[in-house]
């Protein structure tokens, strides 16, 4: 019963236009106002041209009186009117191309209802001259007319002004109207039902517009809405964060106030999915947006993706706030998931560089957090700036490099163990780039891999080793295996198998003269379809290398999973070797190891005699390091075979 006295209560109210509005809806509705007041005034300013053409040519041009005589005799309303027409249509327009302030915006509806009183007020004044006269109040009821389209009022203004103004007006001239001999005029009965037709017609035309401008308005509010907001949390989305940033930032520089981006990673989130479901998750991820909206209240934010949130805020104490979003979503679930909240700051140097591109180096800063417990916040300093910069060269660059030749491949000396010669080379990438200088693969590999264009690098290193064989071949110099290095990635991100195949057809070049290096740590988890390229590599008569074993976290199980047929021992294990006694065992049993899984071995990271001499009497089969060579170009290796600091093996393979 409550309930419904309510709903007729709020349905009574609705149609009165007694709610409040949304700053949307207000400003919806006010714009709309200041449209149709572009029209009407056009109107006014037409009608009072006219009006004034049509004085000259009766009075002025018939010679009846002086321009002057005329201007404050017939015209001074018209030209007021035709006065407030012209400013009120400037008004509009700068209006409506977003030229008046905000603050000023409000302001319009008082120039408009200014207008309309002054448009009101001509028409009361002409149609009570006009009654007097014995003639019909048509000018008013005009006015009347105009003044309701001009503006759109709440129904229940319009209700009370229109009643206000007919009966208002309708008793003024009851009681002030006298013919010539002095009796008092009154409307006829039917002008009188006739006028009152008018205003009750006006008032229900006027009420319906207002429902359907409000109807309008609270339509684009909401498809408005949805366009500028993340539909599962609520939280504006980076649109509307580009928007409310860059106001805030503009707002900032008047101030002084330093301000400073942040990104919020929740850590350990999928596995919050998989313990508590979508909707578990979900819940959370409201959560975090509750917590940024309190924690930093009327600052741009917004859902970036994912479980990543995005604040422009305050730089002045905002890792307290920082602090206190961690600890709500650290110590919910506590005893059962393990959650955290990474997050890296950013303090914009240019206000007016795009918010969606700043939030980068922020993200960027909380990416080094991962796998840091103790750490929550960083921010992005001189030291993150220069390998952000570097790793946007590498990225929007890697293409150019490759084209433009300046990938260049390294190679590196592979020699047996027990006389020295010269069993193979590695190839290893360099960039020598004109802008940058010569990069080492520790500067873009890791980088190229993290965003998937290691593939692109991958084949071009292959591209130039099979050409340059082809080249000795062609010249009948003598050559030797060079080993290839391949990421993981390569088998992902394109058909490592079938590219290495084209260009060992293209080149004509005998494959077991082509190894395949493959780093342990990229090989944790058994998958098929690596697997797979494997066997196929293998059974087309390539050589597996095993790189860096020892590196990783499961190098046994990489040896129980897959087949290699070579082991390369990675260089940590020859660190501080004179003085570790372990590592000589660990080696020792290494190698014992890949002989019992019929392998042969190789050893990175030679640098001296005495691990040569060791290495030798473990039985290593190949060695490689600096103490037999840093990689060099190509033609530096030959120009050493030639001058016989190297001498090609008898037995390659
Ligand atoms: P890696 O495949 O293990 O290559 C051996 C690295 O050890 C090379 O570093 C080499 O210069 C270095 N090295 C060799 N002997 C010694 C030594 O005696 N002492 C010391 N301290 N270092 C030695 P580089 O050329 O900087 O390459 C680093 C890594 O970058 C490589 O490790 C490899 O994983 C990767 N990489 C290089 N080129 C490519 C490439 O074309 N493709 C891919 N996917 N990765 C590459
Ligand atoms: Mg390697
Ligand atoms: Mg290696």
């Amino acid at each position: 019963m409550d309930n419904q006295k309510e709903q007729k209560k709020n349905w009574i109210s609705r149609s009165l236009g007694l709610y409040r509005a949304t700053p949307y809806v207000t400003e919806y509705e006010r714009e709309a106002n200041v449209r149709s007041t572009f029209y009407m005034s056009l109107i006014i300013i037409l009608l009072e041209v006219s009006m004034i053409v049509r004085n000259i040519v009766k009075y002025v041009l018939t010679g009846k009186c002086t321009t002057v005589e005329m201007f404050f005799a017939y015209t001074k309303a018209y030209w007021l009117l035709l006065f407030v027409g012209v400013v009120t249509l400037l008004y509009s327009i700068r209006f409506v191309r977003g030229k008046i302030p905000p603050r000023r915006k409000s302001l319009s509806v008082l120039w408009i209802t200014l207008f309309a009183g002054i448009c009101l007020g001509f028409g009361m004044y002409v149609s009570t001259q006009d009654f007097r006269s014995g003639r019909m109040i048509i000018c008013f009821l005009t006015m009347t007319l105009y003044v309701a389209c001009l503006l759109i009022w709440r129904p229940y203004l319009s209700i009370l002004l229109l009643t206000a103004i007919g009966y208002g007006y309708y008793c003024w001239l009851d009681v002030s109207s006298f013919d010539r001999d002095g009796n008092p005029l009154h409307m006829n009965a039917g002008d009188r039902i006739n006028y009152i037709t008018f205003f009750i017609s006006l008032t229900m035309i006027a009420i319906s517009i207002y429902h359907q401008r409000h109807r309008e308005a609270t339509k684009a509010e909401s498809l408005e809405l949805a366009a500028i907001t993340d539909t599962l949390t609520g939280a504006p989305n980076m649109y509307k964060f580009q928007q409310t940033a860059a106001a805030y930032l503009q707002e900032s520089q008047k101030t002084g106030t330093e301000l400073i981006y942040l990104f919020f990673n929740i850590e350990n989130f999928n596995t919050f999915n998989d313990r508590f479901g979508y909707a578990g998750g979900n819940e959370l991820l409201t959560s975090m947006k509750d917590l940024i909206c309190s924690n930093f209240p009327n600052e741009p934010y917004a859902r970036q993706a994912d479980d990543h949130f995005v604040v422009l805020t305050k730089a002045d104490g905002c890792d307290l706030r920082i602090g206190s979003v961690r600890n709500s979503i650290k110590y919910r679930n506590k005893d059962e998931v393990y959650l955290d909240v990474k997050v890296g700051g950013y303090r914009p140097k240019d206000i007016h560089a795009d918010p969606c591109l700043e939030v980068d180096h922020a993200r960027y800063a909380a990416e080094l957090l991962k796998n840091h417990p103790d750490d929550f916040f960083r921010e992005f300093d001189e030291q993150l700036a220069k390998e952000y910069r570097l790793r946007q060269y590498v990225l929007n660059n890697i293409d150019r490099a490759i084209k433009n030749g300046y990938i260049k491949v390294y190679y590196q000396p592979l020699v047996w163990s027990n006389d020295g010669d010269l069993c193979g080379c590695e190839a290893l990438a360099r960039w020598d780039d004109p802008e940058t200088g010569f990069l080492s693969p520790g500067d873009f590999v890791p980088i190229l891999e993290e965003c998937r264009q290691i593939h692109k690098l991958d084949r071009c290193v292959y591209e130039i080793v099979c050409q340059k064989m082809r080249e000795c071949l062609d010249k009948g110099m003598p050559i030797f295996p060079i080993s290839l290095n391949f990421s993981r990635l390569d088998f992902e991100l394109m058909d490592a198998v079938g590219e290495l195949e084209k260009l060992v057809e293209k080149y004509r070049i005998p494959r077991e003269y082509l190894h395949v290096e493959i780093t342990e740590s990229a090989l944790t988890d058994n998958e098929g379809g690596l697997q797979k390229s494997m066997k196929i590599l293998r059974e087309k008569g390539y050589a597996l290398w095993l790189d860096d074993f020892g590196s990783g976290y499961s190098s046994m199980n990489v040896l129980k999973d897959y087949k290699f047929d070579l082991l390369k021992i990675d260089m940590v294990f020859l660190k501080n070797f004179t003085k570790n006694d372990k590592a000589h065992k660990i080696i020792k049993s290494i190698l014992d190891l890949a002989r019992d899984l019929d392998m042969m071995t190789l050893t990175e990271g030679v640098e001296t005699q005495a691990a040569v001499d060791f290495l030798q009497g473990a039985g290593c089969g190949r060695l490689q390091g600096y103490f037999y060579g840093r990689p060099m170009t190509f033609e530096e290796i030959y120009a050493k075979i030639e001058d016989g600091t190297y001498r090609i093996a008898e037995h390659l393979i």
